[in-house]
């Protein structure tokens, strides 16, 4: 064992020495000495030992200083506190800052030292392990994202001091839910841990590989000399994925999507969120080119950023600024084709600026989560529209509102819609939600609570874009959804694709066993409606019955209509 004191008193030195050799005398120590607490090397020598005692007064330093420093460096080495005299503030101070023990010097035997030694050690030792697992990835054994970002951080201080190269990558497996889904989170647990033990095995042990979420993964790559090195480096991370990952019978063809951002010497953002911004867009952009593909961050990635950006701030005043509208688009019963309930679809009239559809500005608002408030703009308006119709004395259908995930999971969201509902006094059973199969699939487990909330007073669930999202069927029994809306994309090659026709077959089967009203969205040609018809749909929607209308117009094809029901007095 490597014992260092530190001491300005050499008598003192001499007798701890020579109880410390009493207390290990089957192990002698190895005792070291350093009597200038000042000097340069200090905390060198500390991490360089298994444990260290230190004085706590040395003339202009004190004992408690230098177990401060030691502790604020990160050391794991324990440090027992000495001092001349009992002290009972000393004794507290030395407890707060993490002294592995306290003892008075002349109280010192064999014995005593030799247990506060073996107690320091042990407790240092729960203490390094507490601290690695706050740090690690539990199933992979990576760092996790904490430390990842620290290890960014001083890893771009260090690439700027030594003038090299960094490179940030990010990494987001391709199609990782469905093996989960489809074969066990075993088989996906087996993935994930290849895919790092892999990619571990890639880098050299300075740079740092991370997992940084389910299927994601960042890998920081640091002291290039040369630009170049690092685009190699690329070619070899890809590699990771070229051969198939065994687990039992099953052979999985996992692929990536990869982001890169490259720090050079001369960069002058030298922020760590900036690079993360840079290699995030870089990974976007490889998504949309397609699976299995990479991309560097470039001045075109810059310019998106910066416009993605400028949207998101537009989108947070939208609101305000008055610049959301509801439309409504008709639904229609399959066999008269009468108008049996709308959805709301929200449109942005964006000043000064080109327009913008749902599909694109959504998600914007959702990775900067003003889809929150947006969310229940909506939903205030339809209730308010709603209202004015009845006001008006017009029936009404039920309306379809599209609902985000995140919305969902905000605290407070179920309390809203119904204090929304009571404000407004509209019957639970009018407003039918819709969420997108895939947020169902991924997310159920964070949802159910919510949807259940909610069909317990009568409102209606739909999943949205059905067919698309690898839903569980044997869960789709256990969710509160009533109904199902098979994407467009299959409506609209019901007639050329004989694969679509049998999806659409098939699920129009499914909803009848489970039960659920099936809508057919998309609906855009009479032939396609006519094929649907085959398929006894339940209800359906699209441009060939109507488009998504203003409320002015949707208002006057309600009065029109001739609505079969009107809702239960409230
Ligand atoms: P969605 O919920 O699947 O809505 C149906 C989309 O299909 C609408 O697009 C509608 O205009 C379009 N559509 C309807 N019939 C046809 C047709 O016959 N042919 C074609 N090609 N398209 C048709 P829109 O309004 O652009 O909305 C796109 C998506 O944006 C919606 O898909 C929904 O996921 C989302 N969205 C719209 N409003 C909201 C909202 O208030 N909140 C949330 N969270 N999402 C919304
Ligand atoms: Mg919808
Ligand atoms: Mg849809």
């Amino acid at each position: 064992m490597r014992i260092l004191v530190v001491d300005d008193d050499e008598v003192d030195f001499l007798l701890i020495e020579r109880f410390l050799n009493r207390a290990f005398a089957s192990d002698k120590p190895d005792v070291s000495w350093i009597s200038d607490p000042g000097d340069a090397s200090l905390q060198k020598e500390i991490n360089g030992h298994d444990i260290c005692l230190v004085d706590q007064n040395m003339g202009a330093f004190s004992g408690i200083d230098i177990i401060r420093n030691s502790n604020g460096h990160g050391s794991f080495t324990p440090i027992i506190l000495l001092t001349g005299e009992d002290n009972h503030e000393v004794d507290r101070q030395a407890a707060e800052i993490g002294a592995t023990d306290y003892l008075v010097k002349n109280e010192l035997t064999a014995t005593l030292l030799n247990r506060s030694i073996r107690f320091s050690l042990a407790q240092m030792q729960n203490q390094k392990k507490l601290s690695e697992y706050a740090y690690t990835d539990g199933l992979t054994g990576l760092a996790n994202r904490i430390r990842f970002d620290q290890t960014l951080e001083l890893a771009i201080g260090t690439s700027e001091r030594a003038a090299t190269y960094l490179a940030l990558f990010l990494i987001d497996l391709d199609d990782f839910k469905i093996i989960n889904d489809t074969y066990g989170h075993p088989a996906g647990d087996h993935v994930l841990q290849t895919v790092a033990s892999r990619m571990s095995s890639m880098v050299r042990k300075t740079d740092i590989v991370a997992r940084l979420g389910g299927d994601e993964f960042g890998v920081v790559l640091n002291g290039y000399k040369h630009e170049q090195d690092i685009k190699l480096l690329t070619r070899k991370m890809l590699r990771v994925f070229e051969d198939p990952i065994q687990f039992g019978d099953q052979s999985f063809h996992c692929k990536c999507s990869l982001g890169i951002a490259i720090l050079n010497p001369e960069h002058p953002d030298r922020s760590a969120s900036g690079l993360t911004r840079a290699a995030d867009g870089a990974l976007y952009k490889a998504k949309s080119n397609g699976k299995n593909s990479f991309a560097f961050f470039d001045e075109e990635i810059g310019v998106l950023l910066t416009k993605a950006a400028e949207t998101e701030n537009a989108l947070a005043n939208a609101i305000t600024n008055e610049e959301l509208e509801l439309f409504f688009q008709p639904k229609v019963r399959a066999y008269n084709q009468q108008i049996c309930g709308a959805e709301a679809l929200l449109r942005w009239n964006r000043k000064n600026a080109e327009p913008i559809g749902p599909s694109d500005f959504i998600p914007i608002a959702e990775r900067s989560l003003c889809i929150r408030e947006i969310g229940q703009w909506v939903f205030e308006e339809t209730c308010r529209h709603m209202r004015a119709w009845m006001d008006a004395g017009i029936a009404i259908v039920p309306i379809s509102v599209n609902v985000s995930p995140i919305q969902i999971q905000t605290e407070g969201f179920v309390k809203h819609v119904k204090r929304t509902l009571r404000a407004y006094r509209i019957d639970p059973k009018m407003i039918e939600f819709e969420i997108t199969e895939t947020a169902l699939v991924q997310q159920f487990n964070h949802l159910e609570k919510q949807l259940k909330a909610l069909a317990d007073i009568g409102c209606k669930w739909a999943i949205d874009d059905f067919g698309v999202g690898y839903s569980s069927l044997s869960r789709l029994k256990d969710i509160p959804v009533s109904k199902i809306k098979l994407d467009r994309s299959f409506v609209q090659q019901i007639e050329t694709s004989a694969a679509s026709r049998k999806i659409c077959n098939v699920v129009s089967l499914l909803a009848n066993e489970l039960d659920l009203v099936l809508v057919a969205e998309g609906v855009e040609k009479k032939s396609q409606f006519e094929t649907l018809m085959l398929l006894a749909k339940d209800e359906m929607q699209g441009f060939y019955f109507s488009k998504p209308l203003p409320n002015r117009e949707f208002t006057s094809l309600l009065s029109e209509a001739e609505i079969q029901y009107l809702p239960a007095s409230v």
